[in-house]
């Protein structure tokens, strides 16, 4: 696979809680980042300001900063009553992404999904991606994160485009804006004193560096085989048959 010290990447998103630790490991391993965001948090990489849902900006931050390597965590918070702009962002948005990569020639798009796509509301145990998703998404939120991963995943292959969706639980550790505020507010309301169900409920959390670490590794191996690669793989193909 090819080496991801050759990628120049633009972390769309990366102002926010996951785009800004993509970004620190990136810089900490010596890579070349930029970032794409409607906000600016930090100033210590090139920043362009932009909506993805804007084509023409993702496109054009895309041909000034080079890019190689699309990594796309942008999105509204979870938990917005704004359906319009869940699908604005997420779907018509990744739209934007994936069209300006095509355009660009930009050869990898790593997307940031959401382990929510396959949520029903029942418990989800010992799953993996293979399980599909329920027929009626618990929310909007939910819903457009689906339709974008689809999107992503349908444009793998295609106009020289590698494209691998991840999709990380719920996630927390410094530079946490949601979920610890959630829980204070939580607490300012005095509702710690409920319990819902027998306590034996479990939810799935991801450390925010694990979860970034596992969007460099995707990076890292989005790329297509090269022909040795690809005998190599045909000769183990092959053995594997029965004769
Ligand atoms: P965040 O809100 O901290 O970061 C998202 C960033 O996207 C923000 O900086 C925001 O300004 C930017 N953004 C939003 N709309 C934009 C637009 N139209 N154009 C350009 N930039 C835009 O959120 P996060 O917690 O870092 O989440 C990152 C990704 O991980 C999201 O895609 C989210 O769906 C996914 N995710 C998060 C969690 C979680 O627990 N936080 C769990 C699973 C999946």
């Amino acid at each position: 696979m090819s080496s991801s010290s050759k990628d120049v990447y633009l972390v769309i998103g990366g102002s926010g809680f996951l785009g800004r630790h993509i970004v620190q490991q990136l810089v900490a391993r010596g890579d070349a980042v930029s970032v794409f965001d409607i906000v600016q948090r930090y100033h210590d990489v090139p920043f362009y300001s932009g909506d993805i849902s804007e084509e023409g900006q993702v496109a054009g931050a895309l041909r000034k900063s080079g890019a190689t390597c699309i990594i796309h965590t942008a999105s509204p918070i979870h938990g917005l009553d704004d359906p319009a702009l869940y699908w604005k962002v997420n779907v018509d948005g990744t739209k934007a992404v994936i069209a300006a990569a095509v355009a660009n020639g930009v050869p990898k798009l790593v997307y940031t999904s959401s382990a929510g796509v396959v949520f029903s509301g029942e418990s989800l145990i010992d799953v993996d991606e293979r399980v599909p998703p329920p027929e009626k998404a618990m929310d909007a939120y939910n819903e457009s994160k689906l339709k974008a991963e689809e999107m992503v995943l349908a444009a793998n292959g295609k106009g020289g485009l590698y494209t691998v969706a991840l999709r990380p639980a719920g996630l927390f550790g410094p530079g946490d804006r949601q979920l610890m505020t959630g829980l204070y507010q939580t607490y300012l309301r005095n509702q710690t004193h409920f319990q819902i169900g027998d306590n034996t409920n479990l939810f799935d959390w991801t450390y925010i560096e694990n979860a970034a670490y596992a969007h460099l590794l995707a990076a890292d191996r989005l790329a297509p085989p090269s022909p040795e690669e690809v005998a190599k793989l045909k000769e183990e193909l092959h053995n594997a048959l029965p004769s």
